[in-house]
């Protein structure tokens, strides 16, 4: 059965429309099952009927041609109830009705199953047959195995379907998709969907020998030195985003295609007699196919990549490649998995908004978009990519959303949106440069989350307090090996000098759980509860080590270094740490830099550093919370999985229980505790969190000015009033609608839909 059932959904992922795929489930299932009729009823949204769609066994004249409401007919009753119903005799059910011409009526056993996917009733998948039985049990857990299977390729199916016909709807019908994922960077994008240009096939070209050994071995270097010289200029496309550090990444794409690594594989071939074409196919293929089988995410998204540079060289040597792409003034990038090479290719001021299949918040891709400030949506699972070019689309960068040939109604509430934005960026610019403070002038410390160069430029730009967390992973992850104990000097010194005499707060390394790095890759079944953050780095003392000798050094003559500890669930990792930060500043000194002892800080970010905040406050130099991570721990739910999106919510009232205790242990042993997660830029929570006590919020440059405005609109007391209506709530969404509520009232409506805290 298992066979047949790898068979059905191979097939129908494959079918070219619903249509197709509906024929393919009914022929397949009655044939496996040795039924009479096999037939599929969709629910059809705008009528609210289960439409006879597609069937094998009964009238197949009657497709499309009648729908059933859920009061009527046993595929009603299946439908209302979602729920499989097994007769043995269908007639002397009491909800049993016959559909005229349909020719059911010899059909005496009948057995139905929802077809459900993430909690919407898709339709009803129904097999009958002619005798007088029951079902076993066993057929009936096929069925349910199908239809459970079924259920998210029909919903593919269905959309690109409803994307397609869209397209022609006339102006004031209902249409258009929506397309839900990852929110990967906020604010809205509103263009065409373009792909990046099209590129040669590598799957197509034929093995061939050689009749000029020579000259196909000077094609494939030449066509080499263009990728590379394409390659490089959309490095440069990116220099502003990126800083010239930090651009390393390109070189480490490049270096796929060095003589040490798969460009040599193609010379040799060709030095053995294969024509270029075939030589670069064959070894790309072999090594795209090795990374895709490969457990480890990170090493299949290398696929990409070497998929990207070998089309790339492709077309250099098919000479297809050389036309320039015209992309839409308002560009929506979309692919299965954007590379960075594809991001750069299109022109800075044409680019609004980028959406892809794969990838999670802390993509490569998603780390670029932040950078650049692009509205982008990954991770969205049923994006029908065949359909979208030329398309219309929304990104909404607010909640992880895509609207497809939107309807003119909806694309009129977005443009509204984006203007109100582009407005409100302008209101706010006099705010950068003023200190952040409430109605009655209590100054709030609001600090900067950076990672690339970027970011340090907008924290300036922004006028942050000082930097609450420097993720230096960024940089490790833009890279093909461990910079070196110099390199990372460099980085640091222009983080603490940008931001001097203000305080700069520098992460270890913190790795694992979706962020691993090319050269260090960590194999596990459930990352997030693996090798992680400090578990890594106090493993491997030697990467520690450098990474603080080049804190200490970069900190020389400023003083403004902070050392904060990612995921520590147990004291031993803050004792074991700090010996190896004292080891590490002795010998500094000893090389004769004149080195402070920074503060080192502890990141709360699970729940056994919430139970140990007081011990860990006091033997740290600060705490500071993680509530990306914590909310993930404490609510068990995946920071980066679209499909429980919906339950990772901040303002949970656990969540918010555990940012007290926190609080408190902080200040009890007179340490400060500051917020580095998403939730402090978030506009509804941070009047919360610092009514709760907080002594900085920490966020990314562009909700400083965000966070200004709306704190100023609140006294210190309507703090403590906001904070006493809050505490004896249950539930996130009472807590979300009474922080509503406050912003409500102080017209701060406009900030709401920034919020992404449920
Ligand atoms: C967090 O977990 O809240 C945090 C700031 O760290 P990161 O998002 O980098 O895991
Ligand atoms: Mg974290």
């Amino acid at each position: 059965m298992l066979e047949v059932l790898r068979r059905l959904i191979q097939d129908v992922n494959a079918a070219d429309s619903l249509e197709d795929a509906l024929a393919l489930i009914v022929a397949q299932v009655r044939a496996a099952m040795r039924t009479d009729v096999c037939t599929v009823y969709l629910h059809d949204k705008a009528t609210q009927k289960l439409v006879f769609r597609a069937t094998e066994g009964l009238n197949s004249e009657k497709v499309g041609q009648f729908g059933l409401g859920f009061d009527e007919g046993l595929v009603g009753w299946v439908a209302t109830r979602e729920e499989p119903l097994n007769l043995d005799d269908a007639s002397a059910h009491p909800q049993f009705q016959l559909v005229e011409g349909l020719g059911e009526e010899p059909f005496n056993a009948f057995l139905g199953a929802p077809i459900v996917h993430q909690r919407d009733l898709l339709g009803v998948l129904v097999v009958q047959q002619g005798d007088h039985r029951r079902f076993s049990e066993d057929e009936e857990a096929f069925l349910i195995t199908v239809s459970a299977q079924l259920a998210g390729l029909i919903a593919h199916a269905e959309l690109a379907g409803v994307i397609r016909e869209s397209a022609t709807v006339p102006e004031d019908s209902e249409g258009g998709a929506r397309l839900s994922g990852v929110a990967a960077c906020s604010g809205i994008g509103i263009g065409i969907a373009a792909w990046v240009s099209p590129h040669a096939d590598l799957q197509t070209v034929p093995s061939r020998e050689s009749s000029d050994r020579r000259a196909e071995l000077k094609a494939f270097r030449e066509a080499l030195a263009s990728v590379r010289s394409d390659i490089q200029q959309v490095a440069e496309n990116l220099e502003e985003e990126l800083g010239p550090e930090d651009r390393a990444l390109f070189g480490v794409y490049l270096s796929i295609l060095d003589d040490s690594a798969l460009g040599g594989e193609v010379a040799a071939l060709i030095k053995a007699g294969e024509w270029a074409q075939g030589a670069l196919s064959q070894v790309m293929l072999r090594h795209i196919r090795h990374f895709e089988r490969m457990e480890h995410s990170y090493l299949r998204e290398r696929a990409v990549d070497v998929r990207d540079l070998g089309t790339r060289v492709l077309g250099y040597l098919q000479d297809a490649n050389r036309q320039e792409v015209d992309y839409p003034d308002a560009t929506v990038l979309v692919a299965e998995e954007l590379t960075a090479s594809a991001l750069g290719e299109v022109p800075r001021e044409k680019l609004v908004g980028i959406v892809s299949m794969r990838g999670s918040a802390n993509s490569h891709t998603a780390i670029l978009a932040r950078a650049m400030g692009i509205p982008a949506v990954v991770g969205v699972e049923d994006l029908p990519l065949k359909q979208l070019p030329d398309r219309q689309l929304v990104v909404d960068g607010y909640n992880g959303r895509v609207y497809v040939n939107p309807h003119p109604d909806l694309l009129s509430r977005f443009e509204g949106l984006l203007a109100e934005d582009e407005a409100l960026f302008e209101e706010l610019a006099p705010l950068a440069q003023q200190p952040a403070a409430t109605s009655d002038g209590h100054a709030v410390p609001l600090w900067v989350n950076t990672g690339v160069a970027a970011d340090v430029q907008r924290a300036r730009e922004f006028g942050a307090g000082g930097v609450g967390l420097y993720r230096t992973e960024v940089s490790f992850l833009l890279r093909d090996r461990f910079p070196s104990e110099e390199e990372q000097r460099q980085l640091y010194r222009e983080q603490l000098e940008a931001l001097h005499p203000s305080p700069v707060t520098m992460r270890t390394l913190d790795i694992g759980g979706d962020k691993a790095l090319p050269y260090f890759p960590i194999e596990e079944s459930n990352p997030f509860l693996g090798w992680r953050g400090i578990r890594v780095t106090l493993d491997h003392p030697e990467i520690f080590l450098t990474q603080v000798r080049a804190m200490l050094k970069a900190n020389e003559g400023l003083d403004n270094l902070r050392i904060l500890l990612p995921m520590v669930t147990a004291i031993d990792e803050l004792r074991s740490a700090r010996e190896l930060i004292l080891r590490c500043h002795s010998e500094v000194m000893s090389e004769g830099f004149s080195a402070a002892l920074p503060p080192i800080g502890v990141m709360i970010e699970v729940p056994a550093a919430v139970y140990l905040a007081g011990p860990l406050a006091e033997e740290a130099g600060f705490l500071s919370v993680g509530s990306n991570d914590l909310t993930q721990y404490l609510l068990a739910v995946d920071r980066g999985n679209a499909r429980v999106a919906d339950l990772y919510q901040a303002l949970h009232p656990a969540v918010l229980a555990a940012l007290r205790d926190i609080i408190d242990a902080a200040h009890h042993h007179d340490k400060s505790v500051s917020i580095c997660g998403e939730l402090a830029g978030d506009p509804r929570a941070a009047p919360l969190l610092v009514a709760m006590g907080f002594d900085q919020l920490s966020m990314n440059a562009g909700s400083l000015s965000v966070i200004k405005r709306v704190l100023s609109a609140f006294s210190r007391d309507e703090l403590s009033q906001l904070l006493a209506i809050v505490r004896p709530l249950r539930s996130a969404q009472e807590v979300v609608s009474a922080l509503d509520q406050a912003l409500g009232d102080r017209g701060l409506d406009i900030f709401l839909r920034r919020g992404s805290a449920v």
